[in-house]
């Protein structure tokens, strides 16, 4: 690490209280806080205790009178063909018409509110306009299926959920209302009304009583004048679930001071992006890529920031470089799966268009490759890549590179330094201790964790400590659940999970949770769910399944048939985006003489590799099935 970075992030974790003060400054505050950091109840952190301020008035508001003209949101789909571009003035007006609607359905202060929608404006809407009257958002991504939306619905239990008839993908529409029906049919706790947004994609039935329509809704509250609600610094602002090690997902808690704050600071220190400059991020606003920087991040900052319905290679893979020619986009932000599916097509599209405004492009979610780091590096010919790491946990960046610090140069295949504010340790996975330079350690952060991280696990204090702050017995000390190493230089290089845990093309997804979808299908009598190495995508899904009737796999037709089945029982259970990409059949599992899945030695097998060390397998024949079916 230079100086100035090292003397930087020294500072953040040597004088915290100074320095989270000095950020706070880049926000606004209706009262300041009475004390910037109450860590009297580790590993608890509650930041800016007494402070009073808003996400809303932050990202909307505030801007108002300096740049109430300039462009807040320019909502681009490639596949509705439709571009709308609403200034900071308009955005103003349609989150308050959407905040109107909310109260006007009952919504209140704290009240949850479910958000399962298609990236289109009105997502954004409905985010800033719970932010704006205190209701605590909760986004699903709208690949997920009626079943996880139902356990989502059942955890954050929402007074009201957001929804539209449909998202379109590659053309074609992918209709929303009928999974919101089955999880409000599924679910215990289904909200009282469902606020639907008419994109007259698909048809829509309309449950009596409880179905309201935003476009009538709309028309009666645009131009309402709806205040923001002054909250705490420590108040919750939203929930976003995520996959762990046990099949249930975990809701994480951001607060709404600390968030503000780390993002404001953020899109200074390590995005370097200026008020008024256009930030195009292309995640989805289910994701808290989506949250942190298509939504809160930009929009705190003063920023325009674009939001994109689409594939990166329709109408034709030039279209994210048209978009940041057009819109001169300073800073741009997407994942290392996109930029593999970019290079598999012409070069030229590269070349199309002048995109010497974009002065970085920021890659995160999965680790990013050298060749494909080097390739988008070369293809954009100015513009800097920066890898970036962090998790849905933390909410913004863990590691990267912090050019509004420091111009520092840049590692292929690492994300560069710890940001200021992560107190990171790597620890022996066997013996505890710190390891040294180079040495594989398991990634961990000394708590207080910083400003805008994981208050807890939503209505379960005692999950968030046993998840996150066990893994180094006797230190409670937050697990990032990463490998990583750390050269001399201080850059560190991320090595994968150490839980059952996989990234498919960015999105997170636990083993169990896939493996208890499949034992949905009642043919399954047990199934192991390994990631495996994949060009595209970083990591796919494979399935090992012991089925109860073996009659169904007799013949080629019947495998192919059953192993169709079980595919579109994860499609129902959890979405498509957690799809086995193969299902072979085994009529036993490798298995320890403790009855544990040997997933590491089927997966080293599925990519090619030894299978380690198998002294604790119980039945050696298990494991040659896995490599035959392997085979075939
Ligand atoms: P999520 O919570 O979905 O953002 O997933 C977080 C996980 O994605 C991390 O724990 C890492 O395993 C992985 N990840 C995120 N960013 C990177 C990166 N830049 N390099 C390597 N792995 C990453």
């Amino acid at each position: 690490m230079t100086s100035t970075v090292a003397a930087f992030h020294k500072r953040s974790i040597e004088d915290k209280e100074g320095f989270w003060a000095e950020q706070a400054q880049h926000i606004e505050w209706f009262a300041p806080p009475e004390k910037i950091l109450d860590f009297s109840n580790p590993p608890f952190a509650r930041w800016y205790v007494g402070g009073k301020t808003n996400l809303c008035h932050n990202a909307v508001d505030r801007h108002l009178a300096t740049r109430g003209d300039q462009k807040a949101l320019v909502y681009i789909s490639t596949e509705t063909k439709q571009e709308r571009i609403y200034s900071y003035k308009e955005l103003h007006q349609e989150v308050q018409a959407m905040a109107a609607i909310l109260k006007s359905l009952g919504v209140k202060r704290g009240d949850r509110v479910l958000v399962y929608m298609p990236m289109i404006a009105e997502a954004i809407f409905a985010m800033l306009a719970c932010a704006r009257i205190g209701a605590i958002h909760s986004v699903v991504f709208g690949g997920f299926a009626a079943p996880s939306l139902a356990a989502r619905i059942d955890d954050a239990t929402p007074v009201v959920m957001i929804s539209a008839d449909a998202g379109m993908r590659n053309g074609k529409e992918v209709p929303y209302k009928h999974l919101v029906d089955e999880a409000c049919r599924l679910a215990q706790k289904p909200p009282a009304k469902v606020l639907l947004i008419n994109r007259g994609l698909a048809a829509m039935s309309r449950v009596d009583g409880r179905d309201v329509d935003y476009t009538e809704l709309r028309k009666q509250h645009l131009g309402a004048s709806v205040p923001c609600e002054q909250m705490l610094a420590t108040d919750p602002s939203y929930i976003l679930y995520t996959s762990g090690t046990t099949g249930k997902p975990k809701g994480v808690q951001r607060d709404t001071g600390g968030y503000a704050v780390a993002l404001a600071a953020s899109m200074k220190h390590i995005f370097d992006c200026k008020p008024g400059e256009v930030f195009f991020c292309t995640s989805d606003i289910g994701w808290v890529v989506g949250h942190s920087y298509i939504v809160y991040g930009p929009l705190i900052n003063g920023s325009t920031t674009i939001v994109y319905e689409g594939m990166p290679t329709v109408p034709d893979p030039a279209v994210w470089w048209s978009i940041v020619e057009r819109f001169q986009a300073s800073t741009m932000f997407s994942s290392p799966t996109a930029a593999r599916v970019l290079k598999k097509q012409d070069p030229k599209y590269m070349t199309q268009h002048n995109t010497s405004c974009l002065r970085r492009l920021f890659l995160a979610g999965e680790p990013l490759d050298e060749p494909t780091a080097k390739w988008i590096s070369d293809a954009l010919g100015g513009a800097r890549i920066i890898d970036n790491y962090w998790q849905t946990e933390t909410g913004w960046p863990i590691m990267s590179a912090q050019h509004g610090v420091e111009d520092t140069p840049t590692k292929f295949g690492s994300p560069s330094f710890a940001v200021y504010g992560y107190d990171l340790r790597l620890y022996h996975e066997s013996t505890f201790e710190e390891v040294g330079a180079d040495e594989k350690g398991m990634l961990c952060a000394v708590p207080p964790l910083p400003p805008g991280c994981l208050q807890t696990v939503w209505g379960d204090d005692e999950r968030f400590l046993k998840t996150y702050f066990t893994a180094i017995p006797g230190k409670k000390i937050y697990s990032t659940f990463d490998y990583a190493t750390r050269d001399q230089d201080g850059y560190y290089f991320i090595l994968g999970r150490t839980d059952d845990v996989i990234n498919v093309a960015g999105h997170r997804l636990g083993t169990r949770e896939i493996e208890e979808a499949i034992q949905v299908h009642t043919n399954v009598a047990e199934v192991a769910v390994v990631g495996v190495a994949d060009a595209l995508k970083g990591q796919v899904p494979l399935a090992f399944c012991v089925l109860k009737n073996l009659d169904p796999i007799k013949s080629a037709e019947g495998r192919m048939a059953e192993e169709k089945a079980i595919m579109a029982t994860v499609d129902k259970e959890l979405g498509a985006i957690a799809r086995p990409s193969r299902v072979h059949f085994v009529t036993m599992l490798p298995k320890t003489r403790s009855g544990k899945l040997l997933r590491r030695s089927m997966q080293a097998l599925a990519e090619g590799r030894d299978s380690g060390d198998l002294t604790t397998l119980e039945d050696p024949t298990a494991l040659e099935q896995i490599k035959s079916a392997l085979k075939s």
